[in-house]
């Protein structure tokens, strides 16, 4: 499962990605296709299939996958216009890779509701 997962293969270097952000936890990387100016996802290098699957043991998983998100979001300068952190979860929300990630997405005005 986690030898052909497309981000546990970013995470052991095998598929490259620009890095923005890693620790022994969590990784950050830009989206290869992305939405917006700012567009970065952050992953658990533990491999989870999506949020779904998160429980009270990932209590500090989640909150340093947040924290890596709100860094990111500072360091591409788009903290003070705002910025969206979305997971999609399973096939009605679009999720496309079986690896929980949230998504970064800052720099332009961003619609809502989501499309
Ligand atoms: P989802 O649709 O599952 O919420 O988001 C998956 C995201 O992964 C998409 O935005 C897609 O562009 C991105 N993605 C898919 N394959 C790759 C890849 O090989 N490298 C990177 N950096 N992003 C990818
Ligand atoms: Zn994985």
């Amino acid at each position: 499962m986690t030898e052909t997962c497309l981000f546990c293969q970013i995470a052991r270097g095998e598929i490259p990605a620009t890095i923005v952000h890693e620790d022994d936890h969590v990784l950050a990387f830009r989206d290869v296709n992305p939405q917006a100016p700012t567009h970065v996802l952050v992953i658990p290098r533990e491999h989870l299939s999506s949020a779904a699957d998160l429980a009270s043991e990932h209590a500090e998983l989640l909150a340093a996958m947040f924290d890596v998100a709100n860094g990111v979001a500072v360091a591409d300068g788009v903290a003070e216009t705002g910025y969206r952190l979305v997971v999609n979860v399973g096939r009605d929300a679009g999720q496309s890779v079986d690896h929980l990630h949230l998504h970064v997405l800052g720099g332009r005005r961003l619609a809502w509701p989501p499309g």
